[in-house]
C-alpha cells in the first residue's frame, strides 16, 4: 500500500527539483526556508533577474494586495546581521544570517518589530542620523524561523506596496534566485516571445551603428515561429530576443530565467539568471541592446556577448554567440526560453546563409582615438581631461569628443561632448573641466551638470572642476549658491500640535541635491525621517516633547554646503 504512494511523492520531488535546477550545477537547500509572507497564493510583482534600468532585479517582489502592514517572517533561524535605513534604495531593510551559509534580505519595510525598532531608534539618536547601516553581532538580535521581524511597506525607491526579498550567499554576497530554495511560486505559464532581431556584426564591436533587422514572431502557449520565410543573412551575425514571463494570478510582466540559442542543434549562447554579483549588475547594459533601450525603451536581450561584459550568467558560448553565415547553406536555428519554474517556450527558424564575409567598414569617421576595452584610456585637450578606468568599457570604442560654445544661463564653461550616452559604461569615468571662467570666490560652489542640468557633482582641483559621471554625455560647469527650500505641510507659527502625531515638511534643492538635514526641538537633536521619492521630511512626536511651548529648528544643507536654517514655535 505504501510503496506506490512513496514512489509518487519521490517522483514529484525529483521532477520539481530538476525543473528548479535547469542550467545550474549548484545545489541549494530546498527545505530550510519558509516564505517571508503568509499571503496565499504567493504572487510576484517582480521576478529575480528581471530587466530594470541599469540593473538586474536582485530579488523577488512579493505582491501585498496594494496594501502595507502584512507581517514579515524570518524564513529560518538566524540573527539580524544588518540593519539598514535609507532615504531611497530599500528604505527600511533587514538582513538575517542563517547557519546554512545564506543571508535573507527584506526591503521596503513599513516598520520593524518593536524590539528591532527600539534598537534602530537608539542607533539613529546615537549617530544623529536617519540613515543608518549597522552590522550587529550574532548575539544582539537572534531570530527564530517564523518570528515576525517587520511589516511590509513601500519605503525607499518603491513604486507601490510590496515586499522585496533576496537570498544571498553569505560568504561573497552573490544574490541567488530565491525560487531555487524551495520557495514555491505557482506558475505554469510559459514565457512569451515577441520578436527577434538579427545584427550584422561584421567583425566589429556592437554599437548604435550595428545594422539590425526586426523579425516578427507569431504563435502562443510555448510554440512560436517567424512570420516570414527563411532569413537571408550574410557574414558575422548575432541575434537578440524580446521575451517576458507571466505568472499565475499576476497581471504584470516578469523576467524570464534562461535564454538558449542553438545553431544547427548546438547551443551557441545560453544566459541563465541563477545568481549574480552586485558589482556586475550594471552590465545589464551590455546584456541588452542598450542603444535600442535608450531610444525606444524596448529590451532586446542579446545572444552574443561583448568581450568586456563581466556577467557570469553565460554558458556554452561558441565564438561569444557570433555566428558566421558564409557557406551558402540553409541553417536551423532555435531559441529556447524558460522561466524559473521550468516552463518553456521555443522558436525555430531557418537562415539561408550568403557567401559574403566582408568585414563592415569601421563605424564613425576616421582619425578618432581607438580605445580598447581591455585597458584604461585617457584623453586630454587644453580644456578637459577624461580617464576611463579599465573595466568600464564593454567593447572597443572609436571615441568622439567635441567642444561647443555655451550660451546657457549660469554656464561657466563651454559644452563638452564626451562621446555620447548610447555607449554604456560599467564604472563611469573621471572628468576634469578647466574652470578659468569660474570667479575665485565661487570655486567651492562650482559643479558639473549635463545638458539636462542634472548635477554630476564635482569639486575644484588645481584649476579644474573634477567629477566622475556614470555615463558619457554633454557637460558644462554651473554654480550652486542657493540653499535648499523648506515648506511646512501641517505646521505654522504658534500652532497647537497636541492632537497631531507628527509634523511634516517638504524639502528640496535647486541643483546639487540635499546632503544633510537635522532637526532640533528646544536645542535637542530629534529624529527627522526622510523619503526621497516624495521629498517628505517628518518628525514623529514622542514622550520627550511634553505639553507646552516648543521651538523647532531645521538645518538643511546641500552638496555645495549652502545651508537653510528654518525655525518655528509650536505648542503641545
Ligand atoms: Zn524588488
Amino acid at each position: 500500500m505504501k510503496l506506490p504512494l512513496l514512489f509518487i511523492l519521490f517522483a514529484g520531488a525529483y521532477l520539481k527539483l530538476n525543473a528548479q535546477h535547469i542550467y545550474s550545477g549548484n545545489k541549494y537547500p530546498l527545505t530550510d526556508f519558509r516564505r517571508p509572507l503568509d499571503i496565499t497564493p504567493p504572487a510576484l510583482a517582480g521576478s529575480f533577474g528581471e530587466l530594470r534600468a541599469n540593473h538586474f532585479h536582485s530579488g523577488i517582489d512579493f505582491r501585498t494586495n496594494q496594501r502595507q502592514g502584512y507581517p514579515v517572517y524570518a524564513i529560518a533561524d538566524g540573527y539580524i546581521s544588518r540593519l539598514r535605513v535609507q532615504n531611497s534604495g530599500f528604505g527600511l531593510a533587514l538582513y538575517i544570517n542563517h547557519p546554512n551559509g545564506y543571508t535573507s534580505v527584506y526591503g521596503h519595510l513599513q516598520r520593524f518589530n518593536p524590539k528591532i525598532a527600539r534598537e534602530v531608534k537608539a542607533l539613529q539618536y546615537q549617530k544623529k542620523s536617519y540613515e543608518i547601516d549597522e552590522f550587529p553581532n550574532a548575539l544582539l538580535i537572534p531570530v527564530h524561523k517564523g518570528e515576525i521581524i517587520a511589516y511590509s511597506g513601500n519605503t525607499g525607491s518603491s513604486g507601490g506596496p510590496h515586499l522585496h526579498f533576496e537570498i544571498r550567499d553569505t560568504k561573497n554576497e552573490a544574490t541567488i534566485n530565491p525560487q531555487f530554495f524551495g520557495i514555491d511560486i505557482p506558475d505554469d505559464i510559459p514565457p512569451v516571445i515577441y520578436a527577434i532581431y538579427s545584427y550584422r556584426l561584421g567583425h566589429r564591436p556592437f554599437n548604435e551603428f550595428t545594422p539590425k533587422q526586426l523579425h516578427q514572431v507569431t504563435g502562443s502557449a510555448g510554440n512560436y515561429r517567424l512570420s516570414g520565410p527563411a532569413l537571408q543573412l550574410s557574414g558575422e551575425t548575432g541575434f537578440g530576443i524580446v521575451t517576458t514571463d507571466r505568472h499565475n494570478g499576476a497581471s504584470g510582466l516578469n523576467g524570464v530565467y534562461s535564454i538558449e540559442l542553438q545553431l544547427d542543434g548546438t547551443p551557441v549562447c545560453i544566459s541563465a539568471l541563477e545568481r549574480f554579483q552586485f558589482e556586475n549588475s550594471k552590465a545589464i547594459n551590455a546584456h541588452i541592446d542598450y542603444p535600442a533601450w535608450l531610444n525606444t525603451k524596448r529590451s532586446i536581450q542579446k545572444s552574443f556577448v561583448d568581450p568586456g561584459n563581466p556577467l557570469g550568467i553565460y554558458s556554452n558560448l561558441v565564438n561569444n554567440g557570433r555566428m558566421l553565415f558564409n557557406d551558402g547553406k540553409l541553417h536551423e536555428l532555435k531559441y529556447i526560453v524558460t522561466d524559473a519554474k521550468g516552463n518553456k517556450s521555443s522558436l525555430s527558424f531557418q537562415v539561408q546563409a550568403g557567401a559574403d564575409d566582408a568585414p563592415l567598414p569601421a563605424a564613425g569617421s576616421s582619425g578618432q582615438p581607438a580605445f580598447s576595452y581591455a585597458t584604461a584610456n585617457e584623453y586630454n585637450t587644453e580644456d578637459i581631461r577624461v580617464i576611463i578606468p579599465k573595466g568600464s568599457l564593454y567593447d572597443d570604442l572609436s571615441f568622439v569628443y567635441k567642444k561647443l560654445p555655451n550660451s546657457a544661463a549660469g554656464a561657466y564653461s563651454g559644452i563638452h561632448q564626451v562621446h555620447n550616452k548610447l555607449t554604456p559604461l560599467h564604472n563611469g569615468f573621471q572628468l576634469w573641466i578647466r574652470a578659468d571662467a569660474v570667479p575665485e570666490k565661487y570655486r567651492e560652489k562650482a559643479l558639473i551638470v549635463n545638458t539636462n542640468r542634472v548635477s554630476q557633482g564635482g569639486a575644484y582641483e588645481d584649476g579644474y572642476i573634477k567629477t566622475s559621471p556614470r555615463n558619457f554625455g554633454s557637460f558644462f560647469i554651473a554654480l550652486d549658491t542657493i540653499a535648499p527650500s523648506v515648506s511646512p505641510l501641517n505646521i505654522s507659527e504658534g500652532k497647537r500640535m497636541a492632537g497631531l502625531s507628527k509634523m511634516s515638511f517638504r524639502i528640496s534643492d535647486n541643483l546639487s541635491g540635499i546632503k544633510s538635514f537635522n532637526g532640533y526641538i528646544d536645542g535637542r537633536w530629534v529624529l527627522m525621517e526622510f523619503d526621497t521619492k516624495t521629498a517628505g521630511l517628518w518628525h514623529t512626536f514622542d514622550e520627550n516633547t511634553g505639553p507646552g511651548k516648543h521651538r523647532l529648528e531645521l538645518v538643511v544643507t546641500d552638496m555645495k554646503d549652502n545651508t537653510r536654517n528654518y525655525s518655528i514655535t509650536f505648542y503641545r
